[in-house]
C-alpha cells in the first residue's frame, strides 16, 4: 500500500503497472504479473468466439426471464450514471428486454451532471428507479473518520452501503439476479493494495469509526452483520458481469449512450462523483502514490483497446489543472466542513492498513482454519 522510494522502479514492458503496486512482479522479459493474469482471463472470458460467446449469453438471459416470468422485476442493477452502469442499463433494456429495477446511491456527492444523467436513463427507458438517501450527517462523520485513519479505501463507505442497498432490495422484490457493469475489458487490473477488497467488512467500518470517528451515534447507515457478511451474494444474489459477453467498446458505448438517451460525458472516468474524483485525482497520488489511472489503461492495452503508447502519452497528462485543484479542494473542505489545517494534517498522516482494525474478514479466516483443524480438512 505505501509506495517504497528505496525500491527500484519499474514499468512493465507490456501494460503500464508499475512499482507504484507493491506486490508487482516481473518476468525475465520485464512483463508484469497484473496484465500476465489479465490476459489469461481476457483470452478465456472475452476473445473467445462470437458463437460461442452467443450461446453463453442467450442462455444467460433465458434462464434471467424464467425466473423473473411471474415477478415485477428480471433483474436488478447498480446505476450510478457513469459509462458502465448506463450503458449496461440501455443494452439490459433496450437489447434483451428485461423488467429492470435500477438502484442508485445518493451518498450526497453525486456532480449535477450525475444526477441530470440518471434523469435522462430512466425517463428514455422507463425504468423504475430506487434511490438509497444517505442520512448526510452520518455519512459525512464516516468519511472523516476514515480520512483521519489514514486507511487508503476511502470508497469502501459507499461500495459498503451500494452492496447493502443492492442486497436489502433484491430481497424485498425477491430478485435473484444482479447484473453488473464491472467488465474485464476496461477493469481487469486492480492492484489489492490499492483498496480494502472486503468491501462488506462492516466490523472494519465500525471499528475505524470507533477510533477515529467523532462519536455520534450511527443510527441510520446500515451495516451488514456478521452471518449476512458470510453468506453475502452466496446463493441468494447471482451476479453477472453481463458486459463482459458483450463486444464491449467504450467509445462506441459514449456514442450510443449521447445519441440514445440523452446523456452527456463527463470527460475522465467516475467524475460523476466529486469525492470520488478528488480521492482518484488527489488523494490517492499525493498521500499513498498511487495513479489508478495506470490500472485502467492498462486494462484497456490487455484488452487492445489502446496501445501501449496511448497509455503513455494519457499518463502524461497532469491529473488536474491549478484551478481545478483549487476548486474542487474548497468544495471537499466545505462540504465536509474541514479547515485547510485538518487538511494538512490528512495528507501528511502516514497511510495505515485497513488490517491494523478489527475485521469479519480475519475472523472468517480463523473460523475457515478451525473448520479445517476440526474437520483435517
Ligand atoms: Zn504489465
Amino acid at each position: 500500500m505505501i509506495l517504497d522510494t528505496t525500491k527500484h522502479y519499474q514499468i512493465c514492458n507490456t501494460c503500464v503497472m508499475d512499482t507504484s503496486d507493491p506486490d508487482i512482479t516481473f518476468n525475465e522479459q520485464g512483463n508484469c504479473n497484473n496484465c500476465t493474469n489479465a490476459i489469461v482471463r481476457i483470452n478465456k472470458e472475452i476473445f473467445i468466439s462470437d458463437s460461442v460467446k452467443k450461446v453463453k449469453l442467450s442462455k444467460i438471459i433465458k434462464d434471467i426471464k424464467e425466473e423473473g416470468k411471474s415477478k415485477e422485476y428480471d433483474c436488478i442493477i447498480g446505476l450510478s450514471g457513469g459509462v458502465d452502469s448506463s450503458y449496461l442499463a440501455y443494452i439490459v433494456v433496450k437489447q434483451f428486454g428485461l423488467k429492470v429495477l435500477a438502484v442508485h446511491l445518493d451518498n450526497g456527492w453525486n456532480s449535477e451532471l450525475a444526477v441530470s444523467n440518471i434523469k435522462n436513463i430512466v425517463s428514455h427507458l422507463n425504468i423504475d428507479l430506487h434511490t438509497e438517501v444517505l442520512n448526510w450527517e452520518e455519512f459525512k462523520s464516516l468519511q472523516i473518520a476514515f480520512l483521519k485513519a489514514s486507511v487508503i479505501d476511502l470508497e469502501m463507505l459507499t461500495d459498503h452501503a451500494i452492496g447493502v442497498a443492492l442486497y436489502k432490495i433484491s430481497k424485498k422484490y425477491n430478485i435473484k439476479y444482479f447484473l453488473s457493469g464491472y467488465n474485464y475489458q476496461s477493469e481487469s487490473i486492480m492492484p489489492s493494495a490499492w483498496l480494502y477488497p472486503n468491501k462488506m467488512d462492516s466490523l472494519n467500518i465500525k471499528h475505524i469509526f470507533k477510533k477515529h470517528g467523532n462519536g455520534i451515534n450511527i443510527k441510520s447507515f446500515e451495516y451488514i452483520n456478521f452471518i449476512d457478511y458470510l453468506s453475502y451474494g452466496k446463493n441468494k444474489m447471482k451476479l453477472i458481469p453481463i458486459l463482459n459477453y458483450l463486444d464491449y467498446h467504450k467509445k462506441d458505448a459514449l456514442v450510443a449512450l449521447e445519441k440514445e438517451l440523452g446523456w452527456r460525458n463527463y470527460g475522465n472516468k467516475h467524475d460523476e462523483s466529486i469525492f470520488t474524483k478528488f480521492y482518484q485525482d488527489v488523494i490517492l497520488p499525493k498521500k499513498f502514490g498511487i495513479d489508478k489511472r495506470k490500472a485502467h489503461l492498462s486494462s484497456l492495452i490487455c484488452s487492445n483497446q489502446i496501445t501501449r503508447e496511448e497509455a503513455l502519452r494519457e499518463l502524461e497528462k497532469p491529473l488536474y489543472t491549478e484551478e481545478e485543484y483549487h476548486q474542487n479542494l474548497n468544495y471537499f473542505l466545505k462540504k465536509l466542513q474541514l479547515t485547510v489545517y485538518d487538511y494538512n494534517a490528512i495528507m501528511q498522516n502516514k497511510p495505515v492498513d485497513h488490517w491494523k482494525f478489527k475485521s469479519y474478514a480475519k475472523r472468517k479466516h480463523l473460523i475457515g482454519k478451525a473448520y479445517r483443524f476440526i474437520f483435517k480438512k
